[in-house]
């Protein structure tokens, strides 16, 4: 196992506290689990289940709430159509951020951090938070100033750090990537780790399955934490033989912000000078995420698409979601909106899985306008 730099190939030992290569490049984790679905069997049902497909060797450092194996329940729209989601909104803190985290602050804690950054629009801010906490690693997590104060309290209340940034999540991004320079970069972008654990995911909805893997998988599409993870952890199942085929991925961006579709859309689209539109789905607004060919790649080379979702449309589902009792972020709407979307298009019968990515409980001042 080892870390890649991917423009310069460049191989660097998992044991170096670096979250980028040279010149500030992505690195990616060159790895290939020797997992079985049967070494799982007396094992307890969280997402350290699949050890085995999770880079991290010392099983004494691991940080862990016995977090994950959420349910997956089926959901039916108003107008018949359903689909299997994933639950989850109840995750530790409240966001599948979660998965990234455990594995991520495991691997700084095995590194001997004692000290790190982060940058968000909130979910991925508390998360890290929380996981720190629980290692007691000391963290600055850079928000923009007009988060929600839900997220900023939570974020308090583990003890971090919280750098208001006046601008938004861009200048955020930048102004923690500049800390980062001289601390750790816990970042749910840049470092692999995280993604790692973002494709738990794909193990769970497989073993929910009996071991298959569903025919599409609807997910949104911010920084691409989901899709990304997703995709490692489908390709690795199918590398090892235990599913059959990888599903198709469906990536779900607002009208407002839609990097991905564009890039997928239009020929001369140039993402860097790319600005976003205000939406209610504050948690997929990301105007130039850092891994976004990546993902592009991941949508094509499932034969898969973007969809893109209106607020009204984002609202709707919301309140739809709520009449059934389901009480997420108006982000997390905006990717069953999408769904909805997604179901209306097929002309055949699908396995088809999404998921509730954040509590409601987050956005309680967003939520109460919508009421
Ligand atoms: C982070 C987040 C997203 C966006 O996911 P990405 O993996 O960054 O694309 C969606 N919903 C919620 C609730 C989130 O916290």
């Amino acid at each position: 196992m080892q870390l890649i730099g991917q423009n310069s190939n460049t191989v660097y030992p998992t044991n170096l506290k670096i979250w980028h290569g040279l010149n500030f490049e992505l690195l990616d984790l060159d790895f290939s689990p020797k997992f079985d679905p049967r070494k799982t069997i007396n094992r307890a049902y969280n997402l350290w289940r699949y050890r085995e497909a999770i880079p991290i060797d010392n099983e004494a450092e691991i940080v862990s709430f016995e977090e994950g194996f959420t349910p997956l329940l089926p959901i039916t729209f108003k107008d018949g159509k359903s689909a299997l989601i994933k639950q989850e909104y109840v995750f530790p803190s409240g966001s599948y951020k979660d998965r990234g985290a455990s594995i991520l602050i495991t691997q700084a804690k095995h590194l001997g951090i004692k000290h790190l950054v982060q940058d968000s629009s909130g979910n991925a801010g508390a998360s890290i938070a929380t996981y720190a906490r629980k290692a007691n690693i000391a963290c600055d997590i850079y928000v923009p100033a007009d988060t929600s104060a839900a997220k900023i309290t939570q974020i308090a209340a583990m003890g971090a750090t919280i750098i208001k940034v006046q601008g938004n999540r861009k200048q955020t991004a930048l102004q923690a990537f500049e800390a980062a320079k001289v601390s750790y970069y816990a970042s749910h972008c840049f470092n692999p780790y995280f993604f790692h654990g973002t494709k738990t995911i794909a193990y769970e909805i497989c073993e929910q399955l009996d071991w298959k893997a569903p025919d599409s998988i609807v997910l949104p599409a911010g920084n691409g934490t989901l899709i990304l993870g997703a995709h490692i952890g489908f390709l690795e199942l199918y590398n090892l033989g235990i599913i059959a085929k990888i599903p198709k991925i469906i990536a779900i961006q607002s009208v407002h912000c839609c990097p991905i579709f564009n890039w997928m859309n239009i020929p001369q689209f140039n993402i860097n000078h790319y600005e976003a539109a205000e939406t209610i789905a504050e948690g997929i607004a990301i105007p130039n995420p850092v891994r976004a060919i990546e993902m592009v790649e991941a949508v094509k080379q499932t034969q898969g698409t973007v969809l893109l979702v209106t607020d009204d449309e984002i609202k709707n589902t919301w309140k739809e979601m709520a009449q059934a009792g389901f009480f997420i972020e108006p982000t997390s709407a905006a990717c069953i909106a999408g769904l909805n979307q997604y179901l209306n298009g097929l002309t055949k019968a699908e396995i088809c899985v999404s998921l509730f990515s954040g509590s409601g409980l987050k956005s309680i001042e967003k939520i109460s306008k919508l009421l």
